[in-house]
């Protein structure tokens, strides 16, 4: 049997490695549009000004690939499927034919229509290129301004600041990482932010971008200007659909798949940031490893649960631990504990944990963690973290 596999990032690399750890015969070759070896896409932020890798960035060795007789193809950008010869053309001419195929093309950020938004100096992180121009265009300029107050946002500003450049975070909505963390957790985190030289304006959106040869300024809606030598954006990511809708898959905001990861085809699988799971589109990665998991057992014919564990994330920028688990909007009860440096946020709902929030002290983390993929009551919880 032949696997080709679209796409060299989490869920591709995950696909294929499975796939090997469970059959030493099946043919897998993973075709990416990235020229580099893949790598953990979550470190760019980290790379930014001075472009250093740390020694886990590549996911696996170089000879990791010939070892384990898994083709990697770099470079290469697949731009047809034809589901009656079942093959895949790419950019290049070729045609590969497979026999399963798994979509594991990801994400693109979104960056929103702003008139000016093509002008030098305008960039978004997504790709080991784009932290490179990021850093090539940066290196002699002094101000930066983060469209975009989530995670991401929040750790390349840090990355910024910490390389001495002067920082600005533009928030459309009220508050930062509003989808994972309560009103006083954003406030801390907005105030500690602050404390480090970072500007932050929320409640603000870029009405256009003012520059000739290169970006000058922004003009936010509420007619203020905002002088800046470059802006990144970091407003939300768009599943990748092209080739499966072109296809005849079926897609929706990401690709439709079943809990197996098929598509409408059978002999197609989806995973990853471009792949819909019961309505959700998935847009992390311990999520794209899993889904890719899933899939390669499923072709080899020996099924796995899909299990969606609740969203968990530590932010990864200031001198203090922040961890966000489950969903703290959805609540009819809570516990919040501020002494100190320290914040603690649990809540429930119909007498069940269903999030928290913690900041400075996040040695709970993972107990905290393991009580949400369980339907832990607010007693049990009480007894646990006690
Ligand atoms: C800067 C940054 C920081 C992040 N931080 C975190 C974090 O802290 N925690 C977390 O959980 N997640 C984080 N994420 C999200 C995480 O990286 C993604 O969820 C994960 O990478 C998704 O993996 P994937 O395999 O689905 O696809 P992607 O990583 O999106 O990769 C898809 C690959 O497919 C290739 N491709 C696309 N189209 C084609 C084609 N037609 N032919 C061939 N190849 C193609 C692309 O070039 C790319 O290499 C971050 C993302 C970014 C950009």
């Amino acid at each position: 049997m032949k696997v080709l596999i679209l796409g060299s990032s989490a869920g591709a690399i995950s696909c294929a490695d499975t796939l090997r750890k469970n059959d030493s015969d099946v043919e897998i070759t993973v075709a990416g549009k990235e020229t580099r070896l893949p790598y953990y896409r979550p470190q760019l932020s980290h790379m930014l000004c001075d472009g250093k890798e740390d020694k886990h960035f590549y996911l696996k060795a170089e000879n990791y690939y010939k070892d384990k007789n898994i083709e990697l193809l770099t470079g290469k950008e697949a731009v047809k499927i034809d589901r009656d010869s079942k093959s895949v053309e790419f950019a290049s001419g070729e045609n590969i034919k497979y026999d399963k195929l798994v979509l594991a093309v990801g994400s693109i950020n979104f960056v929103p229509p702003v008139e000016g938004s093509d002008i030098p100096g305008v960039f978004d992180l997504k790709f080991y290129d784009d932290m490179e121009n990021i850093n090539t265009y940066i290196r002699d300029k002094k101000t930066v301004t983060i469209v975009g107050g989530g995670l991401l946002g929040i750790e390349a500003a840090w990355t910024f600041r910490k390389s001495g450049k002067n920082v600005n975070i533009l928030e459309f909505g009220d508050r930062l990482m509003a989808r994972q963390l309560s009103e006083k957790a954003s406030q801390i985190i907005l105030k500690e932010l602050e404390k480090e030289g970072i500007n932050v304006f929320t409640q603000k959106s870029t009405k256009c971008i003012i520059g000739s040869d290169k970006v000058e300024k922004i003009i936010l809606n509420s007619g203020e200007e905002i002088s800046t030598d470059m802006i990144m954006f970091s407003v939300g990511i768009r599943p990748q659909i092209g080739l499966a809708s072109e296809a005849g898959l079926e897609t929706d905001k990401g690709i439709v798949v079943k809990e197996d990861m098929k598509t409408s085809d059978k002999d197609i699988y989806a995973v990853g940031d471009c792949a819909q799971v019961n309505g959700v589109c998935l847009g992390i990665w311990p999520l794209a490893m899993q889904t890719g998991k899933v899939a390669a057992m499923d072709i080899l014919g020996k099924s796995i649960e899909f299990t969606m564990n609740p969203p968990a994330t530590i932010l990864k920028a200031l001198d203090i631990g922040v961890y966000s688990a489950g969903d703290v909007t959805d609540k009819d009860d809570e516990i919040e504990i501020l002494e100190g440096e320290n914040y603690k946020l649990y809540t429930f709902k119909n007498n069940i944990f269903t999030g928290a929030n913690l900041i400075g002290e996040t040695k709970l983390s993972s107990k905290i963690f393991s009580m949400l993929t369980k339907k832990t009551t607010r007693e049990e919880f009480l007894e646990i973290i006690k």
